[in-house]
């Protein structure tokens, strides 16, 4: 896990999330001089973590639906846009032959 203090005095971060998550290594960086005016207060710590093992990562990602959002275009795993949460508009369900071919390569 990676962690970048800002102004906020909380150690929730490193003190219970780490620990829940079960992180193997912390370090600490710099904030970054424009997350201040990104998130509007330097009252803020920044995180980032990531699953080690490919092979549960890839089981992760492969089993959930992959798509761009309608939205704002980016790429999305899952239902929800990470970026700006918007959920997929409604759609009918895929043919048959769809799901038999999903069923035939998974
Ligand atoms: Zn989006």
């Amino acid at each position: 896990m990676l962690v970048a203090q800002g102004q906020l005095q909380s150690d929730w971060v490193t003190g219970t999330l780490a620990p829940s998550w079960k992180v193997q290594g912390l370090r600490e960086t710099p904030l970054p001089a424009e997350s201040p005016g990104w998130w509007g207060t330097g009252k803020l710590i920044e995180f980032c973590s990531y699953l080690p093992d490919l092979s549960v990562l890839y089981q992760l990602v492969a089993s959930v639906r992959r798509g761009s959002c309608h939205w704002c275009g980016i790429d999305v795993i899952g239902d929800r846009c990470v970026f700006c949460s918007a959920m997929p508009p409604d759609h009918d369900s895929p043919p048959r032959a769809q799901l038999e071919n999903r069923t035939a390569v998974g």
